[in-house]
């Protein structure tokens, strides 16, 4: 009867949380500890959130002391289910007022200090391609599985310092037997999934031109590695509930509202079946989902944008318009990629209708993070760390601290197989550390990084500003 009994809760546990979206405990990459949420999200993303009259972001002054520290447990990652608002019969009933269990009862005693700001960091990276270059040397004929975890060992520390780290996908893993491929119809082999996530990426979009490369079951088994892994995705889906689904990633008691969107698919056509399968850019359905993240409780919105134009060093007047738009209508940071060039980042200040200052990060793309491109600064790429403030009086969240790091793919050959390993291009330049780099290379290296750090400092000396949206 107890295993009758247990059995049946599980059962109930599994449906309630397949209809709330949130689906998956959360190991976190920078610990190794487990830490799972259980919260219902489609009702704790309303129901967890006591401030969403107050307006969710402040311009506060230019505070340098880090020493508040992050507060509490890392609370995982939250999949918010579908708002009661968009009127969907299948969305779990909102009933679950225990929230996500940080909220303390009551206004404090007046003698005790105002509860500190907590503090948390942003880490994004571009685009991480899979040539077929990239494969012989990290096979494993014993196991006959690869390992890519090398790609990552000088740049894991950056990766892990984020509590949300980002990269994008610019391929589907759909496994073997579909067949390996690069350009121009990618497919890699589902290990990548699993060297991202020990490399401490905690977040795969995966919304871009290369998505439907392997049609739906590309996109269906590609999500499937991408979950065996723990890694939250956002950008293409298998269900119409997926693709309306609020996904909200909380960490630290901070509650990050995702969207990511591309501008195309390389003329391949979304299955007439699955016209959602794919996030494209769609100006009035962003404005909407940003203002469902916003209605869900998020404190900061990020939207992961696959736009602009390869090999364009410089944002078109077409990918400004829209950011800034996204930025203006309640996004926060603006993820950039595509170009396979890093392009500039700019900060935005938006003037909200009550008069309060918003800032907002857009950046328009942060290049090839992984890849065999050479040549043209393609070899070059972002590494983006952006420190988010939590209020825990006001509830407001702001952005600070918007730190730069471009990286460097180190390509080299072992017999006739190609290695990579991706650097730190600062570090890498002032510490000498690649020794098998002659004098020459390193004049290369340290003039690729004046055209990186100018290309980087021409937009962002001083904000755009622009008002809110209506
Ligand atoms: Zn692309």
């Amino acid at each position: 009867m107890v295993t009758l009994t247990r059995a049946a809760a599980c059962f109930f546990l599994v449906l309630t949380l397949m209809l709330s979206g949130c689906s998956f405990e959360q190991h976190s990459p920078i610990d190794g500890k487990e830490a799972s949420n259980q919260s219902q999200s489609g009702s704790s993303a309303t129901a967890g959130n006591q401030e969403q009259a107050a307006p969710p972001f402040s311009n506060e002054g230019p505070a340098t002391d880090h020493s508040a520290g992050g507060s509490g447990e890392d609370l995982g990652q939250t999949e918010s289910g579908k708002l009661p608002t968009t009127g969907s019969g299948d969305a779990a009933p909102s009933d679950n007022l225990g929230g996500s269990g940080n909220e303390s009862p009551g206004a404090p005693p007046p003698d005790e200090p105002a509860a500190p700001p907590t503090d948390a960091t942003w880490v994004a990276v571009g685009d991480v391609m899979m040539h077929m270059p990239q494969l012989p040397a990290y096979y494993n004929d014993k196991t006959k599985q690869y390992d890519f975890s090398p790609y990552f060992d000088a740049v894991r520390p950056l990766i892990r310092e984020g509590d949300w780290s980002l990269a994008n996908l610019e391929t589907p893993i759909a496994g073997q037997s579909l067949g390996y491929s690069g350009f121009p119809r990618f497919n890699a082999p589902t290990e990548l999934a699993e060297a991202l996530r020990e490399a401490g990426f905690s977040i795969v979009t995966n919304a871009n031109n290369h998505s439907l490369d392997r049609g739906a079951e590309g996109i269906s088994r590609t999500l499937a590695a991408l979950e065996a892994q723990q890694l939250v995705t956002k950008g293409t889906n298998r269900s119409r509930f997926e693709a309306e689904k609020l996904t909200i990633v909380e960490k630290k008691g901070i509650r990050m509202g995702l969207l990511a969107y591309t501008y195309g698919t390389n003329g391949i056509a979304l299955p007439a079946a699955m016209p959602y399968a794919v996030d494209i850019v769609d100006e009035q359905k962003m404005l909407g989902d940003i203002a469902k993240l916003k209605e869900a409780g998020a404190d900061f919105i990020t939207v992961a944008l696959h736009f602009g134009t390869e090999y364009q060093t410089v944002p078109s007047e077409a990918q400004k318009k829209l950011a800034r738009k996204l930025v203006a209508a309640g996004a926060d940071i603006i993820a950039g990629a595509h170009p396979h060039v890093v392009q500039p980042y700019e900060t935005v200040e938006v003037t909200e209708v009550d008069g309060t200052i918003r800032n907002g990060l857009i950046i328009y793309s942060m290049g090839n993070f992984i890849s065999n491109q050479r040549g043209g600064t393609k070899d070059y790429g972002l590494l983006m760390k952006v420190g988010i403030r939590k209020d825990n009086v006001t509830g407001q969240t702001t952005i600070r601290d918007v730190e730069p790091i471009p990286t460097w793919v180190y390509r080299y050959k072992v017999g006739k197989l190609n290695h990579y390993r991706i650097v730190p291009l600062d570090e890498t330049i002032a510490k000498r550390t690649i020794p098998e780099l002659s004098s020459a290379e390193y004049a290369a290296l340290t003039r690729g990084k004046q055209t990186i750090d100018q290309r980087l400092a021409s937009m962002s000396a001083a904000p755009v500003t622009v008002p809110a949206a209506p």
